[in-house]
């Protein structure tokens, strides 16, 4: 069973003075956010992800030992240890497994400041950051980056920041930033109130019947369901897109939903419902779409890329072993880790 939303997915406030101090070390903003998300437990975690039911799956991916929490994830794996050995920040508390949380993140802030690090300025948190990089690299892209590594891209972070000279700086001018800041190629979340559905369609050939797949989400980013479906026989690519939009029209309003986003990489689609575009042949697509649309209070069709549909657009190729609709309360097995992967864009 779900939890009630309202607690399952507010972050928590944390230590208050603590993010206080956070706030005001110079560090770029986007590791601000990054430290903020890990105070206040909203990092996507296995511990926080199962908190939230996105996942059942909480092992450290590292080590498969225990769960990971925040505090083995940095502090306590042994892959983050080696690297707080090798970086001569000898420090009792960052080392001390019975420490809370905050009590090591305070102290990777204070020990920020102290003479014996000022050729490396805010190692600590550089080091949190990269293990942090180098978790999801492991996870999304199945590549491990050796300890060593990380803790040589760290000091190289740290370097690179004290001579820009601790100034604000934007994406474009840090190189590292630049390189791995997200572009719209990312799925981003609805705005508040609404439901996203990212929906995909899938054509074969006219023999065959198109199938659709589609993933809710709500203004969180919280996973709130899937479907695949199989359609009628359809000409052309063009019209099974149409097909799954329609099908995941109704499925929003078979569930409640009533201000959604349809979200498809079908761009001919999106214009074609925004009335950009004319598309005699598939008139009746069209105009069932629009009845349906118009029973909620409100309906945006919305184009993206591919790299940010990936969800559907996997669920709609999966075949289906029986039957010819399924939802998924829980996330199904083939898209936990695009979703994960959305989810963690989203919150960083
Ligand atoms: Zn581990």
């Amino acid at each position: 069973m779900h939890l009630p939303e309202n607690i399952v997915v507010q972050p928590t406030n944390g230590n208050l003075l603590l993010k206080q101090k956070m706030w005001r070390t110079k560090i770029p903003s986007k590791i601000h956010h990054f430290l903020w998300k890990l105070l206040s437990r909203s990092l996507p975690t296995g511990n926080n992800l199962r908190r939230r039911h996105i996942t059942r799956d909480v092992l450290c991916k590292r080590c498969f030992q225990t769960e990971e929490t925040e505090s083995h994830l940095f502090f306590d794996c042994d892959y983050a240890k080696q690297i707080w050995r090798a970086s001569g920040i000898a420090n009792t508390t960052i080392d001390n497994p019975n420490a809370t949380l905050e009590e090591r993140i305070q102290a990777c802030l204070l020990v920020s400041s102290s003479v014996r690090l000022q050729h490396y300025n805010d190692l600590p948190i550089w080091i949190l950051w990269r293990l942090w990089k180098s978790r999801n690299r492991l996870i999304f892209q199945q590549k491990h980056t050796a300890w060593n590594l990380i803790l040589g891209y760290a000091k190289n972070d740290a370097n690179e920041w004290r001579n820009i000279g601790a100034q604000p700086m934007t994406d474009a001018s840090s190189t590292h930033q630049r390189r791995e800041s997200v572009s719209t190629k990312q799925w981003f979340l609805p705005p508040p109130g609404y439901m996203k559905c990212n929906v995909d369609g899938s054509y074969i050939s006219s023999e065959r019947e198109g199938t659709a797949g589609w993933v809710l989400r709500d203004d969180y980013g919280i996973y709130k369901g899937a479907a695949q479906s199989v359609g009628v026989k359809v000409g052309n690519v063009l019209d099974a897109e149409l097909q799954a939009l329609l099908m995941a029209l109704q499925h929003c309003w078979m569930k409640g939903y009533r201000k959604i986003i349809l979200e498809s990489d079908c761009l001919k689609a999106i214009q074609i419902l925004r009335d950009k575009d004319l598309y005699f042949s598939g008139y009746n697509w069209i105009r069932d779409i629009m009845w349906w649309a118009r029973r909620f209070e409100d309906v945006r069709f919305s184009c993206v890329s591919r790299e940010a549909n990936k969800v559907a657009d996997k669920l709609a190729k999966t075949s289906l072993h029986t039957g010819s609709f399924i939802f998924h309360n829980y996330v199904p097995l083939t898209i936990t880790n695009l979703l994960h992967e959305d989810y963690v864009n989203v919150h960083l």
